[in-house]
């Protein structure tokens, strides 16, 4: 069984001095200990570098996950402004957002960079979560399913095992713009990434695979999104900087599970 994974996006947002209200408001709002329901839902963040440290040591008593929002591939070197996954783990993160549409968009990431740095957090041991979906342009072009094979085809190739991989479909006309895909385009998309990685890694694999929503999910929505067969979770932005927004999110997600 997949367990469903709410991952927080907070992208360049929050200072060190705003985190212990925000786990603090997220505990009350939640009137339940996550450690107890880590079998039906795991939560996640994804923070800035500078908040890793202190948001490691405030989300680890509730079993929740911190990611960092970007690395590089290499061990270490030349490379002025970038991090390590070395130096990632050095401080106790164990996940990592790789290949976020506003990483690919404003940065130059490629496919080929998303792939390289999916293959070396796998072999660090280090959860990726690696992003692909299409543009307003492509889907309305028809090509949704095209850019969204190219990109997961990308990793897949590059990566042995999927391992702990997780994939997050996240339409990029979606994102920030409060314009959810439907539950039954994010699932249509969901099944169709699926089988590719059924067909490239196995039965098995497809099974396993944790993937995630991501464009504008909600309190009002993600119930509804987590009930499709393939969506196994949601990678939020706007609505994770709200504890009481995302603590609601958590709860829908609780139901959906029992
Ligand atoms: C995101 O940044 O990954 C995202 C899905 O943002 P939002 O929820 O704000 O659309």
């Amino acid at each position: 069984m997949r367990v469903k994974l709410l991952a927080g996006n907070w992208k360049m947002n929050k200072t060190n001095a705003e985190l212990p209200a925000f786990f603090a408001g997220l505990s009350t709002e939640l009137r339940i200990e996550l450690a107890a329901v880590q079998d039906k839902v795991e939560v996640l963040f994804a923070a800035s570098y500078t908040l890793l440290q202190k948001a490691l040591e405030l989300a680890g008593p509730h079993k929740i996950r911190i990611a960092a929002q970007n690395c590089h591939w290499l061990e270490s070197g030349a490379y002025t402004g970038e991090i390590s996954l070395g130096m990632l783990q050095d401080i106790g993160v164990r996940a990592v957002l790789i290949g976020h549409s506003e990483r690919r968009q404003y940065y130059g990431e490629t496919d080929q960079s998303v792939a390289a740095k999916t293959k070396a957090a796998l072999s660090k041991g280090i959860t990726p979560i690696t992003c692909v979906g299409e543009t307003l342009e492509e889907r309305k072009a028809n090509k949704t399913e095209a850019v969204v094979q190219r990109q997961l085809l990308a990793v897949l190739n590059a990566v042995e095992q999927p391992g702990d991989l997780i994939i997050a479909y996240e339409p990029v006309w979606a994102i920030g713009t409060g314009h959810s895909a439907s539950s039954a385009e994010a699932q249509d998309v969901h099944a169709f990434i699926r089988q590719v990685v059924h067909q490239k890694m196995g039965k098995n694999a497809a099974a396993a695979m944790r993937i995630l929503y991501g464009g504008s999910a909600n309190p009002a929505n993600i119930a509804e999104l987590l009930t499709q067969p393939d969506i196994d979770g949601g990678l939020v932005g706007g609505a994770s900087l709200k504890p009481d927004d995302f603590a609601k999110m958590i709860r829908a997600a609780l139901e959906v599970a029992h």
